[in-house]
């Protein structure tokens, strides 16, 4: 998870440049006589933002276009402002997506950066929560594989919300609540876990573990880490050898606290792993048994 700073630009003001770039002069007026009460939902996406309980927020029925969710404005009206008016604009309404997905530099922040950003996420997915469909603080750059794992469900249970990159308090992207685990096989088998600090809350615990899943970050970080240990065992072979385990856990440790990579992102976390283990530290790689695949 990384944390992103929350775009700068006033609540509704990708909403008037949506109206503006949308090629469908005949719906301004709707938009214009409704912008108060998309204003007014604002507030209350903000106020349930203080206390992290957007699933206190009304849902919209899956399907039914033509329901009435703000004002006058239907759900096909709010998520065409989207498609049409913001992805699809030539103008000011597609800048503002533009640099909202540039914020991220290119690593998203869900699965800390596993994934390149594909797109912008809305955090309460449009079907469901059309009113927030231009509110720029719903919109949260995101690989494509987290915003498929999140889907455009949203749990009604506060507990299993997603972590929020813009909102959500400091401990979830300064305290550790991923855990690797390195068996003695051959090859080395790493796995990763959840194990958030014993001291959090049961809402917090729970909302790590769903993220966790939801983003899949078990097997994707899985994924990565033979790129990782084959050159890292390869240099423990010759460049490295002169190390003895105490040293190598040194080296290792540099890496599992380096503070420019996200605590929880793979990297910190399996080289955390790497670095408590004996059996790495001192494990003799030169022998005949062939550690790599
Ligand atoms: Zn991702």
């Amino acid at each position: 998870m990384k944390k992103l700073n929350v775009p700068e630009y006033p609540s509704i003001e990708l909403f008037d440049n949506g109206v503006e770039d949308l090629n469908a002069a005949a719906l301004s007026p709707l938009f214009l006589a409704n912008r108060q009460a998309v204003q007014d939902a604002y507030v209350d996406f903000h106020s349930e933002t203080l206390t992290q309980t957007w699933s206190n927020l009304p849902k919209a029925r899956h399907g039914h276009p033509t329901a009435i969710i703000v004002g006058g404005l239907s759900k096909e009206n709010l998520v065409k402002l989207y498609d049409e008016g913001v992805v699809k604009s030539k103008g000011q309404a597609r800048k503002i997506y533009d640099s909202i997905k540039l914020a991220a530099h290119d690593e998203c922040p869900y699965c800390g950066g596993v994934g390149e950003i594909g797109s912008l996420d809305h955090y309460l997915p449009k079907a469901r929560f059309p009113a927030y469909s231009v509110l720029p603080s719903n919109l949260v750059p995101a690989c494509d594989v987290c915003n498929k794992g999140m889907g455009s469900n949203f749990p009604s249970n506060p507990n299993l919300q997603p972590l929020h990159p813009y909102f959500d308090a400091p401990h979830f992207f300064d305290e550790k609540w991923t855990i690797a685990r390195v068996s003695q096989e051959t090859p080395i088998v790493v796995s990763f876990d959840v194990a958030a600090p014993p001291g959090w809350s049961v809402k917090d615990q729970s909302r790590v573990a769903q993220h966790f899943e939801d983003c899949n970050l078990g097997e994707r970080y899985r994924s990565r880490v033979w790129s990782e240990l084959a050159p890292l065992i390869s240099q423990r072979k010759s460049t490295l050898r002169m190390l003895d385990a105490i040293q190598f856990r040194a080296h290792l440790s540099v890496i599992a606290t380096e503070p420019e990579l996200p605590i929880n992102g793979w990297k910190r976390t399996l080289y955390h792993a790497l670095a408590a283990s004996n059996w790495f530290c001192s494990a003799d790689f030169t022998a005949p048994t062939p550690h790599l695949p």
